[in-house]
């Protein structure tokens, strides 16, 4: 049996709960869960803002453990070894994209939380191939928040070629946004942070941005014309779009990746006459994962976390919402 935590309804608070997950799965293992990170989208999953929530929802996708048990086919991880698992659990390892090693764009691939049980427990199962072996001398403590919200930002740079002379803004500086800052200054860039609470530009300087703009503040936005290469949005609001394309240069890009849910509103003369573009990502693939890992043990890069343990699951998630997270809570044992 598992012990995890669970709502029964959209909204509802967080009850332990029991379930049977059956035998293993020849290709999946289990993970006896240490720590897992809280993340935005499981507010989201919770509230079922995107409508693909089923009840009881337990969250939990930035998670850290050691394998317990694994599959009579898996010889990639051993049991005891120290892994982490993200938003996936499961690719269909044959599909174009997954051929092309682009796993976070299978279209099949399994959310481990969407329609299935997440982190939040003593243990999690996943496919062996979704699973990806924590590096000696990272921190386990902090790094459940590089599988999904690091992954994330980090993505982008390799997708898009980010050069060292970019100049990249980062808007929202949680979660996502705080590690962002610390992977692009790593990167070499001239890193600017869009923020739009005043306590965080001191912080903000710190994690490695160059700069600090108010997101909120149009004469801000406006000051900042034709100034980035590169703007990457972690923000789930809508925010005026068109300002923040007129921050791009000729050839920038405005690459999504909060999940904003109302629909942009863009003008398009802006985007031909620079040739500007707009862009989204989801996560990244299990390689660019390995890749990310071995880059933050190298520059010594850690998300800033704020531990609760698991019984404390309802607080740790009425703190994010009140969105005094600084900058990510990890639920531990
Ligand atoms: P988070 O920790 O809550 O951070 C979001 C940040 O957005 C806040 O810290 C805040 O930054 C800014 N923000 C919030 N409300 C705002 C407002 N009214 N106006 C301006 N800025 C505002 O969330 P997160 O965990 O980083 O997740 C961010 C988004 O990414 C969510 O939508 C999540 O679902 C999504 N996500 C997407 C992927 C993907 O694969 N694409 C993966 C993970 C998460 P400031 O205080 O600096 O303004
Ligand atoms: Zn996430």
């Amino acid at each position: 049996m598992i012990n995890s935590y669970a709502a029964s309804e959209s909204g509802g608070k967080l009850e332990p709960y029991e379930y049977d997950a059956g035998p293993l799965a020849a290709n999946d293992v289990e993970i006896n869960v240490e720590h897992c990170g809280l993340c935005h989208s499981d507010l989201s999953m919770l509230n079922n803002e995107w409508g693909m929530t089923e009840y009881p929802f337990v969250p939990g996708h930035e998670v850290i453990g050691t394998i317990s048990a694994k599959g009579a086919e898996v010889e990639s991880l051993n049991v005891g070894q120290r892994v982490g698992l993200g938003w996936h659990s499961g690719y269909c390892l044959s599909c174009h994209q997954c051929m092309e090693g682009d796993h976070n764009l299978c279209t099949k691939a399994a959310g481990t939380v969407i329609g299935r049980h997440g982190g939040f427990a003593d243990k999690v199962r996943a496919q062996a191939a979704s699973v990806v072996p924590l590096p000696d001398g990272i921190d386990p403590v902090s790094a459940g928040p590089l599988f999904c919200g690091g992954i994330t930002v980090f993505n982008p740079l390799v997708q898009f070629n980010v050069a060292p002379t970019s100049k990249v803004a980062v808007i929202g500086i949680g979660g996502l946004g705080h590690i962002a800052l610390q992977f692009l200054r790593a990167w070499g860039c001239e890193v600017t942070a869009f923020t739009s609470t005043e306590a965080k530009k001191d912080e903000a300087l710190s994690l490695g941005a160059h700069h600090t703009i108010n997101s909120t503040d149009k004469n801000q936005l406006d000051l900042a014309a034709n100034s980035f290469d590169l703007v990457i949005s972690t923000v789930n609001v809508k925010l005026n779009w068109n300002r923040y394309i007129g921050t791009l240069k000729s050839k920038g890009r405005l690459h999504f990746v909060g999940a904003t849910l109302e629909p942009l509103d863009i003008s398009v003369f802006p985007l031909i006459s620079s040739q500007r573009s707009i862009s989204g990502s989801p996560v990244g693939s299990p390689a660019v994962i390995a890749k990310m890992l071995e880059f933050a043990k190298q520059h010594n890069i850690k998300p800033v976390v704020e531990q609760f343990r698991f019984d404390q699951v309802n607080e740790a998630i009425a703190h994010l919402e009140s969105g005094k997270a600084r900058y990510r809570v990890v639920l531990s044992r």
